[in-house]
């Protein structure tokens, strides 16, 4: 690995970050389930993102899929959805009467904080293995480690190959790379090797303490820790998918895993035994996720399928959600008054903000290239990077008050 500290943009993301969330900040912080679960000497896992998406219940809630209802409502104002390129150089003279966007965001209820520059190819993973530094990967074959206090790019590790999504679990972060996954310790300033895959790896998850990569050969490879060795050790291969698993998500004893075979399989996290096929989907599946006691799959197909068990236990469909084109990634998060909401990227280098579980539309983003990857911060921030490598910082604003 080769370190270099150049590169990055000076401007600060932190500190200009959400200052009336700040007291929350150190709250949210001691917040990250990893650090005591490494006391375990494991992995951590349950399966539960930072995010804490799935692991939130809403009361009050019922089956109301798309039906809009109660949640805010505030309506994006009408413009052309097209960013004014003069703007963009600086050089508008239109003012507020110009009928292009002046702005990256449809939307009050979050802004853009900063762009961070460096990666030259689409940006893959992103991730916050501490509260004070950000990792974003890419196909540019880099980790860049941006300072949140600064918005510096600290340094920029070279991996040798494409990287295919970065996640981070305690003090791990590990990195999907061609025919391997790369294990960093961040505390440890060490890194292993974990062999066994073949072909790119594409999705990373940790459930039921163990390490799950999903591989362009369509096989899902599992390892566990064995603090004994301090070393991963494999666990399991789960075969079946025909074609590469590009996403993944692990909650209550469950792997997801959606393909470029179109399915999705459910596993169980004890057994490690497909209990499940979901075929509903027409093209390849881009983005799974929990939410309450549903599953949301997001497909090449245009749609967004939400899934909920009969009683016999199997998913089934319960509400499909159509875009007009075709969904890269999905991110659930909550804003500012912790209202559930869903990121949603298409390949018309759209970000749609959808309430859940009304999917009332509640602003966008909009982008140069394709968004492929989404990650909710503390603080109330989060982040977006996309295909000509741009980190974006944004942050939740409390709605505005309609004046009476
Ligand atoms: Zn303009």
């Amino acid at each position: 690995m080769d370190f270099d500290s150049n590169g990055g943009n000076k401007r600060v993301f932190h500190r200009l970050g959400n200052k009336q969330s700040q007291p929350h900040h150190q709250h949210q912080q001691s917040h990250y389930p990893q650090n005591q679960k490494r006391a375990h000497g494991g992995l951590g896992g349950g399966g539960q993102r930072n995010d804490g998406f799935s692991s939130r219940k809403n009361p009050n809630f019922n089956n109301t899929w798309g039906r809009p209802g109660g949640t805010s409502g505030g309506v994006p104002p009408k413009k052309m959805e097209r960013v004014c390129n003069f703007w963009v150089q600086g050089k508008c003279n239109y003012g507020d009467g110009c009928k292009f966007l002046h702005s990256w965001s449809i939307g009050g209820s979050f802004s853009l904080l900063t762009t961070l520059e460096g990666h030259q190819k689409v940006v893959t993973g992103i991730t916050l293995p501490s509260g004070d530094k950000l990792y974003t990967g890419s196909k540019d074959e880099h980790v860049r480690i941006w300072d949140c206090a600064s918005g510096q790019c600290v340094s920029a590790v070279h991996l040798g190959g494409e990287i295919g999504c970065m996640i981070n679990e305690g003090p791990w972060v590990f990195i999907g790379l061609p025919n391997m996954v790369k294990a960093l310790n961040i505390e440890t300033v060490t890194d292993m090797s974990l062999s066994g895959p073949v072909g790119q790896v594409y999705s990373l998850v940790v459930g039921n303490d163990m390490l799950f990569a999903g591989i362009q050969d369509g096989n899902i490879l599992a390892w566990k820790f064995n603090p004994a060795t301090n070393c991963f050790e494999p666990a399991a291969s789960l075969t079946g998918h025909t074609s590469a698993v590009v996403t993944m998500f692990a909650g209550a004893n469950r792997l997801y895993s959606g393909s470029m075979d179109n399915s999705i399989r459910v596993w169980n996290l004890e057994t490690l035994q497909c209990i499940q096929i979901l075929t509903e989907h027409t093209s390849v599946v881009m983005s799974v996720l929990c939410w309450e006691q549903f599953l949301l799959s997001a497909s090449l197909d245009n749609t967004i399928k939400v899934w909920a068990a009969t009683p016999s236990g199997n998913l089934e469909v319960t509400y499909t959600h159509t875009e007009e084109h075709g969904i890269l990634t999905l991110c659930g998060m909550f804003d500012a008054e912790a209202k559930p909401v869903l990121l949603c990227s298409t390949n018309d280098n759209f970000v749609h903000i959808y309430d859940l579980p009304s999917f009332m539309e509640r602003g966008k983003i909009i982008s140069k290239q394709e968004i492929r990857a989404i990650q909710a911060g503390p603080s109330g921030l989060f982040f977006t990077g996309d295909g000509n490598g741009q980190v974006r910082v944004w942050n939740w604003l409390a709605e505005p008050k309609t004046a009476m």
